[in-house]
C-alpha cells in the first residue's frame, strides 16, 4: 500500500543520508590517519609554551609544552582536533616520545642561553603512554642526552592515570619521580577518584582545572572550592599550579589562598620558541 512505500522511502532515504555521513565522517577519520603517520618524518608538529609564574616573587618558573600540527591541508591544528585518534590508534607514543624530546632539547637551549634561570619544562603525558613499560627509559635517555637538571623536568597527567594497570603504573611514576622528575596532577578536580589518587601516587603538583579558576569572580568574597583545593594540597604537602588565570582579581585571590603558581592568558598565551627566546632576553637584561 501507498502510505507503507512512502514510509519506506522516506526510512529509506534518512539512511542513506546517515550512511554518507558516517561515510564522509570514516574518510575524514582515515586521512587524518594517515597524515598522522607521516607527521613525525615530514616535521609537521611543533610545540608552544606558555609560561608559568611563580607567585611568591612573580619569577617565571617555567612552561608547559603544548602541541600543535601544522597540518598540509587544513593548517594550524589544536591537540583536541588529534591527540584522541593518536590515542587511539597508538601513534600517540612516537608522538609523545617526539614531545618529551623535543621540550628538553627546548629546554636545553634555553638552559645554556639563560643559566641564570633554572627554568622547568611540563610535557603532558597520555595515559597510554604512562601504561607502557618503555616510558622511564625513554625520559631517563632525554635528560641524559640533553643534561636537563630532572627537577626541572615535570610530567602532567590526568586523574584517570592508572585506571588500566594501575601497579604497572604506580611502578612507571615510582621509578620516574626516584629520578628526581617532578610528577603533576593535571586538570585536578575534573575527575572522578581525585582523593584515591592523591594517596596512592607519588605526585608533587596539583593543577587546579581552569573550571574552577572561572568561579573566582570580581565580587566573590570567598572562592570556596579553590579555597578547599589549595587547602587540601597543602595539607598533603603538595605545590598548586591554578591553570586558566583569565584576570587580575583571579591573581589576587589565588596569592591570598597560598597558591603557588599561575598560568593563563592574563599573563601569556603560548608563545613559539622564538617569542620564547625574546621573552628570557627581556627578563635577562642587565
Ligand atoms: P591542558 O593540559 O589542560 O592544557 C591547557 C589548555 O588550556 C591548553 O590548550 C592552553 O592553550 C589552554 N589555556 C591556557 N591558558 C588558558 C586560559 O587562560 N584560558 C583558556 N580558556 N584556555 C587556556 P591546548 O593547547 O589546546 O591543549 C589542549 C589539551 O591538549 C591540553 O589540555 C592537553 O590535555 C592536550 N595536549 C596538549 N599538548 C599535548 C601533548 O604534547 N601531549 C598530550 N598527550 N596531550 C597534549
Ligand atoms: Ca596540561
Ligand atoms: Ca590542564
Ligand atoms: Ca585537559
Amino acid at each position: 500500500d501507498i502510505a507503507m512505500y512512502r514510509a519506506k522511502l522516506a526510512g529509506g532515504n534518512r539512511y542513506q543520508v546517515f550512511s554518507e555521513d558516517m561515510h564522509l565522517m570514516a574518510r575524514d577519520r582515515l586521512s587524518l590517519e594517515i597524515g598522522l603517520r607521516q607527521a613525525i618524518e615530514r616535521d609537521e608538529f611543533t610545540l608552544l609554551y606558555q609560561p608559568i609564574y611563580r607567585l611568591r616573587d612573580n619569577a617565571l618558573y617555567g612552561f608547559e609544552a603544548l602541541i600543535r600540527w601544522q597540518h598540509p591541508t587544513q593548517g594550524f591544528l589544536l591537540p583536541d582536533r588529534f591527540i584522541p585518534l593518536a590515542e587511539e590508534t597508538g601513534l600517540i607514543l612516537p608522538i609523545g616520545d617526539w614531545v618529551i624530546w623535543r621540550a628538553c632539547r627546548d629546554l636545553q637551549y634555553w638552559h645554556e642561553q639563560f643559566p641564570q634561570c633554572q627554568l622547568s619544562v611540563n610535557v603532558n603525558l597520555s595515559n597510554r603512554q604512562l601504561m607502557h613499560p618503555a616510558l622511564p627509559e625513554q625520559v631517563l635517555a632525554a635528560l641524559e642526552q640533553t643534561q636537563i637538571p630532572p627537577h626541572c623536568l615535570h610530567l602532567e597527567m590526568t586523574e584517570s592515570v592508572g585506571i588500566d594497570q594501575p601497579d604497572q603504573v604506580r611502578e612507571t611514576l615510582c621509578k620516574l619521580k626516584a629520578q628526581g622528575i617532578k610528577l603533576s596532577l593535571d586538570d585536578f578536580g575534573t575527575g572522578y577518584s581525585s582523593l584515591r589518587y592523591l594517596t596512592h601516587l607519588p605526585i608533587d603538583i596539583l593543577k587546579v582545572d581552569r573550571s574552577f579558576v572561572k568561579l573566582i569572580t570580581e565580587t566573590e568574597q570567598r572562592p570556596l572550592v579553590i579555597d578547599a583545593i589549595v587547602s587540601l594540597a597543602k595539607g598533603l604537602a603538595l605545590e598548586v599550579v591554578a591553570e586558566g588565570v583569565e584576570h587580575p582579581y583571579q591573581v589576587t585571590r589565588l596569592r591570598e589562598l597560598g597558591c603557588d603558581y599561575v598560568q593563563g592568558y592574563y599573563f601569556s598565551r603560548p608563545l613559539t620558541t622564538e617569542q620564547v627566546s625574546a621573552l628570557l632576553a627581556q627578563i635577562h637584561t642587565p
